[in-house]
């Protein structure tokens, strides 16, 4: 019934022509809401039909609400089985995520998201290179999303390593690829790894570069962007307060 090459972002298989069934009918009661990830009673996995019903200001306005239930410790009652199994013959995420590794910046936690929800690429100070476009260019001209989110954090080790000009291994290259982002920080006073003022305000120039990086070096995604098909914007997540800040 489905095709190889297709079945990774849509089928009609008869699994999920019933879960498509089952979320119409949610639908013409009046439960689906404004998508699947913001009702309670549809946490399985999110539809094609549903994606693809989102705009991608709909479907920021989604994450945000998510980091909103997060700070407010109301997170939804996930059934992560559930999820998995849901998305098990497929998967329509909404948006693709460029982050930094730290520990404590989980897009998919601090924005209450779940699985099959979004696409993310983590990466140390969240830049990018030729392997993430190419990640990005899948997720969004052949399986759908329609959102590219690059989001930093504030006091990040790669941006404080960049400021330093740490050397270890294979991190010094990649610290250089931040470094432009360090001098293009306007700042008139402490611009050291010391001063987390500093630190932020590089982190942010950072994800802005990288945004216009994204723009520059991906004319798939640029061309997606131009037909307003996708959204590409920047997110700043705050360590001490929670807050995930869309630019
Ligand atoms: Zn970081």
């Amino acid at each position: 019934m489905c095709d190889k090459d297709q079945h990774m972002i849509g089928c009609g298989c008869s699994a999920r022509r019933g879960f498509l069934k089952m979320a119409s009918a949610a639908t013409a009661l009046g439960l689906a809401g404004g998508g699947l990830f913001t009702s309670p009673l549809y946490a399985d996995a999110l539809t094609k039909a549903q994606r693809d019903s989102m705009t991608s200001d709909q479907i920021i306005a989604v994450m945000k609400a998510g980091n909103e239930r997060f700070r407010a410790g109301v997170r939804k009652d996930r059934n992560y089985l559930n999820e998995q199994r849901a998305s098990a013959t497929g998967q329509y995420p909404a948006a693709v995520l460029l982050s930094c590794i730290d520990s404590r910046a989980p897009a998919e936690v601090i924005m209450d998201l779940g699985i099959g929800d979004i696409f993310n690429c983590r990466l140390a100070g969240n830049i990018e290179n030729p392997d993430i476009l190419g990640s990005m260019e899948f997720a969004c001209k052949l399986a759908g999303a329609k959102v590219v989110l690059v989001m930093g954090h504030t006091a990040c080790g790669a941006i404080k390593g960049a400021i330093d000009n740490a050397e270890l291994g294979n991190l010094t290259g990649l610290l250089e690829k931040i470094k432009p982002a360090v001098q293009a920080t306007t700042y008139a006073g402490d611009r050291s790894a010391n001063n987390y003022t500093f630190v932020d305000a590089v982190a942010r120039k950072n994800v802005e570069m990288t945004v216009a990086n994204i723009r520059k070096d991906s004319p798939v995604l640029a061309e997606l962007e131009a037909k307003g098909t996708i959204k590409i914007t920047g997110a700043m997540y705050n360590l001490e307060t929670g807050v995930v800040e869309f630019f």
